[in-house]
């Protein structure tokens, strides 16, 4: 019997990554990369930074070539509908296709905003989002970001340096002070007020007019763009009506991305995947680590024994200030900055027992990679954490 290859679900960083990996491992078995995006497999992270400022039209992932070379299929425009676990058949855009083995990438979605006039307000996920954002944002005099985590962040910084002026509501006092630590979140709303835009704390979002943003206390904010980046939802649809172990509607795996049915993998932002070096499963939703999980998926899909182990991390980039981010991710009980000379900084995160769970910096590339270590080896940082 002729081997019916490899389905990937999704053309982000995890569903590129499973195919290209299945590949290298399996020549001769056909590989396809079935997507609901109708645009090319791109990356996100340009999207709210140098493409939002009108720097950048080119964010292909890989060129046509590099899937044509690998014979990697790519199907674009076909939600996938329906999974038969048992045939092992899936549709989508009316098409059946027959699968060996499954990766599931299908990532995540915007959470829509939950006040009244809220669905006025633009979203920021693809790459036709961001093409709109783009457009909208050539025509404002005012915008609102609601939502200070790294996308609202650095898409309020790229409005601002295009002479939008915004302003960036959020619940927390200051930019992600509950994730990071309140010195942590000076330092990031001192990054966006940099850039020209404004950073409004504890402010709760009661509606979305025309024209501008209300909020609880009756404050009206002028808006000529209003931009939701208040989180996001895991597109687990189908991973949920196949019957998969979930958890806070992620696709539970293990550390070989392999879910509770045979042959089904999932990777990516969708998964809660257990990670061999923190010893648990851990929710992380970077690009570097949604491309790692999905390579251990097209692996383990091949028959090859990969395993996810690596410490977390992304860059974000807020305005031209790069800022670095390692760390297990689910919390960490005490945190301590540390300045540098130079307008940079360092913040390390410990556990209960000391160990290095975290750490962040800007400007300060030694400590992130010295990090990186401590992280991986659970010893404490090199301060005194007092
Ligand atoms: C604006 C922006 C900036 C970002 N910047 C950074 C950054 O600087 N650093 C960083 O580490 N991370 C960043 N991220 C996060 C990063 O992009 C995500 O963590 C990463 O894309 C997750 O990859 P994924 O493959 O799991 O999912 P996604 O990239 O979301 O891809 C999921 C794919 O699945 C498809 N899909 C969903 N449901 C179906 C279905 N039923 N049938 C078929 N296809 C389906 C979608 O269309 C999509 O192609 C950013 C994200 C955004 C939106």
């Amino acid at each position: 019997m002729t081997d019916p290859g490899l389905i990937v679900v999704g053309s982000g960083p995890a569903g590129v990554a499973a195919a290209d990996a299945y590949r290298a491992r399996r020549p001769d078995a056909p590989v396809r990369i079935i997507s609901a995006d109708g645009s090319h497999p791109y990356m996100r992270p340009p999207l709210s930074k140098d493409y939002l400022r009108g720097e950048t039209d080119d964010v292909g992932m890989h060129p046509p070539k590099w899937f044509r070379e690998r014979d990697i299929e790519v199907v674009l425009a076909a939600p996938v509908d329906h999974v038969d676990a048992r045939e092992r058949v899936v549709r989508a855009g009316g098409v059946t296709y027959h699968y060996g083995s499954l990766v599931l990438a299908t990532g995540a979605s915007p959470a829509p905003l939950p006040v009244p006039g809220g669905e006025r307000a633009l979203q920021l996920r693809s790459l036709d989002d961001a093409e709109t954002l783009r457009g909208a944002a050539r025509s404002a005099a005012t915008a609102v970001v609601i939502g200070a985590g790294f996308i609202g962040c650095e898409a309020a910084a790229s409005l601002a340096m295009q002479g939008v002026s915004v302003t960036l509501v959020a619940p927390d006092d200051l930019p992600q002070e509950k994730r990071l630590g309140a010195e942590a979140g000076r330092r990031l709303r001192e990054l966006v007020e940099k850039t020209g835009a404004r950073y409004l704390g504890g402010a709760k979002v009661d509606s979305v007019q025309a024209d501008s943003v209300r909020l609880d206390d009756g404050t009206t904010l002028p808006a000529d763009l209003v931009l939701a980046a208040t989180g996001v939802h895991p597109n687990s649809a189908v991973a949920s009506a196949l019957g998969l172990t979930l958890d806070d509607s992620r696709v539970v795996v293990d550390e070989h991305m392999s879910t509770s049915v045979d042959g089904i993998y999932a990777a990516g932002d969708v998964a809660f995947a257990f990670n061999g070096g923190a010893g648990r499963r851990l929710a992380v939703e970077h690009w570097q680590d949604a491309e790692d999980q999905g390579g251990v998926a097209g692996a383990a899909a091949a028959g090859d024994d990969a395993t996810w182990s690596g410490v977390p991390g992304f860059w974000t980039t807020i305005g031209d200030a790069d800022v670095k981010y390692h760390a297990w991710g689910d919390g960490y009980e005490r945190s301590k900055m540390v300045e540098h000379g130079d307008d940079g900084f360092t913040v390390w995160y410990t556990a209960g027992d000391g160990a290095t769970v975290g750490v962040l910096t800007y400007n300060a590339d030694d400590d992130y990679d010295r990090g990186e270590e401590l992280i991986t080896a659970g010893e404490p940082p090199p301060v005194e954490m007092s």
